[in-house]
C-alpha cells in the first residue's frame, strides 16, 4: 500500500492542540475561519493531558478574575461534569497555588476535542509539519503521519507547539538558553495522596528538550529510567499505579518577537498598548537546585502584548504558549496555562481576522481583535 496524499485548504491552521492550540484553533474557528489543528500526539490537551499538568493557573489575581474567555469556559465545564469545585477568586489566597484549578485530565481532552468538532475545527492527529514555505496567499505547509502525507494552503499559521517549531522550520530567530529548566515525569506510586495538591508526583529531568524527536526521546527515556530506580527502590512497599505517556518540559525555544516582554515589563505589571490579555503568576524559575517562587507585588497584573506574538520580520504568522517573545525570568511567569489559553484566544482571533480581511496580523484593527476577544468572554486589558 502507497502513502496517501491529501490536499487542504484553510484560512487557519493551528500547529500543536495543547494548551494555547485548542484555544486558537476554537476560537479561530468560532471566528468563522475554516481551521485545521495540526497535533502530533493522538489527544489535545498538550502538557495539561499527555503531560499531566492538571491544575491550570492563574485565572485571577488579588481577588479578582483576570483570564476567561474560551479556556475558562472548557475548565469550568470539566470541574462541573467531574463534581468538583473552583476556588473562590475574591480571596486572595496565601499561596498562589491554592488558586490553580484542579481538572481531570481525561475529561479535559474529551471536551477539548468536543469543542473543536462543535466549532467546526478539523483536527488531523498523529501528523507534524515538514515543510513550511510562504505562498503567494498565505503559507503552504506540508505535514506527515503514518500512511498519509498532507498539503495545506492557508492564509494564517499559529504556532502553538510549545518550542515554536514552526517559527524554528522558517529559520526565523528563536531564544534559548545554555541550561534550561529541567522536565518532569510524572507518575503515582501507592500511597495516600496530600490533600488538596495533585495526586501525582513528579520527578525532574534535567536537560529535557522538546527541540526534536530524538532529544524528546532521550528525556523519555531518562526519565523513565529514574523512575523505574524509585519503583524498585519502593518494591515490596508502594506499586507504580499511574505514569504519564511523556516527560513535560518547561522550558526550550522563545520566539524573539516583534517586542520582547522584559523581566521588567513583567513585574511592574506594564501595560502594553497593544495589550491583549493579562497573565499572572509569580517568578518561577526551576533549576538544579529547586523552585523558589517570587510572587509580584500586590496589585501587580502583567499584559501580553500582541506584538509579542509575533515573530520578529514575519508576515501571517503567530505564536501562542510558553514559546511567547519574553526573557527568561519573565517566561518563568508567563508560561503557565491560563495566560497560555489567553494567548490561544487571542493568536486565534488575530489570526482569523487577518484571514478575513486578506491582511497580516498586525495590519488588523486593535480595536477588532478586542472586540471578537471580548465578544467570546475573554477579560482584555482595559476593556
Ligand atoms: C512539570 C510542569 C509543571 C508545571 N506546573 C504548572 C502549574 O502548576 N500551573 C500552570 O498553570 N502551569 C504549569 N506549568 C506550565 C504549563 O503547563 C506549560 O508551560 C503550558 O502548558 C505550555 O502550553 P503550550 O500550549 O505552550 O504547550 P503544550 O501544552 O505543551 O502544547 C504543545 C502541543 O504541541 C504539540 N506539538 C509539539 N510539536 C509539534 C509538532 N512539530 N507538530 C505537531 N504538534 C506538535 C504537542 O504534542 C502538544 O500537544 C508546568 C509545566 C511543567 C512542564
Amino acid at each position: 500500500m502507497g502513502i496517501e496524499t491529501v490536499a487542504t485548504e484553510a484560512d487557519v491552521v493551528v500547529v500543536g492542540g495543547g494548551t494555547a492550540g485548542v484555544i486558537a484553533a476554537i476560537q479561530a474557528a468560532r471566528a468563522g475561519a475554516s481551521t485545521v489543528l495540526v497535533e502530533r500526539s493522538s489527544l489535545l490537551g498538550g502538557t495539561m493531558t499527555a503531560g499531566g499538568v492538571a491544575f491550570p493557573g492563574l485565572f485571577d489575581a488579588w481577588g479578582r478574575q483576570i483570564i476567561a474567555g474560551i479556556g475558562w469556559e472548557l475548565v469550568r465545564e470539566a470541574v462541573a461534569l467531574d463534581g468538583g469545585a473552583l476556588p473562590d477568586f475574591t480571596v486572595v489566597p496565601a499561596r498562589h497555588w491554592q488558586n490553580q484549578v484542579h481538572i481531570n485530565p481525561y475529561l479535559y481532552a474529551l471536551l477539548a476535542e468536543e469543542a473543536c468538532l462543535a466549532a467546526g475545527v478539523r483536527i488531523a492527529y498523529y501528523e507534524f509539519p515538514t515543510a513550511v514555505r510562504a505562498a503567494v496567499a498565505g503559507w503552504r505547509l506540508e505535514t506527515a503521519g503514518p500512511g498519509l502525507r498532507r498539503r495545506v494552503d492557508c492564509r494564517q499559521l499559529v504556532d502553538c507547539t510549545g518550542g515554536a517549531a514552526v517559527v524554528g522550520m522558517l529559520n526565523l530567530p528563536r531564544l534559548r538558553e545554555e541550561e534550561t529548566q529541567p522536565g518532569s515525569l510524572l507518575y503515582k506510586l501507592g500511597g495516600a495522596p496530600a490533600p488538596g495538591r495533585s495526586q501525582l508526583e513528579a520527578l525532574y529531568v534535567h536537560g529535557a528538550d522538546s527541540s526534536t524527536a530524538a532529544t524528546m526521546t532521550e528525556a523519555n527515556l531518562a526519565g523513565r529510567r529514574t523512575l523505574l530506580e524509585r519503583v524498585r527502590q519502593q518494591a515490596g512497599k508502594a506499586r507504580l499505579l499511574h505514569m504519564q505517556p511523556e516527560v513535560a518540559h518547561r522550558e526550550s525555544h522563545r520566539i524573539e518577537g516583534e517586542t520582547v516582554i522584559t523581566h521588567g515589563d513583567y513585574t511592574s505589571g506594564r501595560v502594553f498598548e497593544d495589550a491583549v490579555c493579562y497573565a499572572f503568576y509569580p517568578v518561577d524559575l526551576h533549576t538544579r537546585t529547586g523552585v523558589k517562587p517570587k510572587p509580584l507585588t500586590p496589585g501587580t497584573v502583567p499584559t501580553i502584548p500582541l506584538r509579542a506574538l509575533v515573530p520578529r520580520g514575519s508576515r501571517n504568522l503567530l505564536v501562542a504558549g510558553r514559546c511567547v517573545s519574553s526573557d527568561r525570568l519573565a517566561n518563568s511567569g508567563l508560561r503557565v496555562q491560563a495566560s497560555c489559553m489567553a494567548m490561544g484566544q487571542a493568536a486565534g482571533a488575530a489570526a482569523a481576522l487577518a484571514a478575513r480581511s486578506r491582511t497580516t496580523p498586525l495590519e488588523v484593527p486593535l480595536g477588532e481583535i478586542r472586540d471578537l476577544l471580548a465578544g467570546h468572554g475573554a477579560i482584555v486589558p482595559g476593556g
